[in-house]
């Protein structure tokens, strides 16, 4: 994908999870158009391999641990001077998340916590440089199964996804006349590890999947990121609180095109 903006030239951009997937190509877009990366993941090989890429700093954190996060932040504002995007973008979706009848607590637990109270701890540490700023775009990676039913389903993670998107609405609708925005990305399958693990071993499930999706393929984690670039960017200036799909027609589907 060529990008000719440079929409975030000297702003500072942390993305959690950014050492793969969606996070990474959100990595390489910031920096293309100007921001100061810093990449913060639990993988410290793939992170600094990131990092060193797009020319921006690499902060090992674990999402789910609060005293992590707020060291992330900490290392940004003492990098960059500011911390002006936050994308919150760090999840799991793992095998032994399945049905209701089939999940076990710590499964559920563990999701929750790496996908739901991360996001708690990265706004809630992230706002405060916001405010101090009067500046700042909060972007939380939910999902399309934050309002859609599957019956494929992966209780924790859907629910966790709810979570998030409630949330960022919440948080967008609080800190609006402070500056800040904050918007719940919500994609539909997009062709990363996360899903290409869950696919691969089973052809069928792709089928099943992809016969919902109007435009008829899982997107490129290049066109999540063009979303993230302008949720970022003063382009994206009056939306705020919003439930952000970007998911090729899926929520908007009941028919598709054989
Ligand atoms: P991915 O597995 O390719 O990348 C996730 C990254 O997060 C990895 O680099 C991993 O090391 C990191 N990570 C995991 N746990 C962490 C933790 N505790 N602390 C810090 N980093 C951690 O996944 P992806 O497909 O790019 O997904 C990114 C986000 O998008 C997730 O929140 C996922 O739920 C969401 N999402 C993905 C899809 C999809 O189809 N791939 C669709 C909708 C939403």
């Amino acid at each position: 994908m060529e990008v000719n903006a440079r929409r975030l030239v000297g702003r500072s951009a942390v993305i959690t999870g950014g050492a793969s997937g969606i996070g990474l190509a959100a990595a390489r877009r910031l920096a293309a158009e100007g921001a100061h990366v810093v990449v913060a993941d639990l993988n410290p090989a793939a992170g600094e391999a990131a990092a060193e890429e797009v020319g921006g700093l690499f902060v090992r954190t674990d999402v789910a641990d609060e005293a992590d996060v707020i060291a992330l932040y900490a290392a940004t504002y003492e990098a960059y001077g500011s911390v002006d995007v936050a994308f919150n973008n760090a999840g799991i979706n793992p095998t032994d998340d399945g049905s209701i009848l089939d999940t076990g607590i710590d499964a559920w637990r563990r999701v929750q916590e790496v996908n739901l109270t991360s996001v708690f701890h990265c706004c809630k540490h992230a706002i405060p440089y916001m405010r101090e700023q009067g500046r700042g775009s909060i972007i939380n990676t939910a999902s399309f199964v934050a309002v859609m039913g599957a019956a494929t389903s992966q209780i924790s993670y859907s629910a966790s996804k709810g979570g998030v998107l409630s949330m960022s609405r919440e948080l967008g609708v609080q800190f609006a006349r402070e500056g800040i925005r904050v918007n719940a990305l919500c994609p539909g399958p997009v062709n990363t590890p996360l899903l290409q693990e869950l696919f691969a071993a089973d052809p069928e499930q792709a089928q099943r999947r992809l016969v919902h999706v109007p435009a008829g393929r899982f997107a490129e984690p290049e066109e999540i990121a063009a979303a993230v670039a302008f949720l970022a960017s003063d382009d994206a200036s009056f939306v705020n609180a919003a439930t952000f799909l970007v998911d090729g027609g899926i929520a908007g589907a009941y028919v598709t095109p054989v």
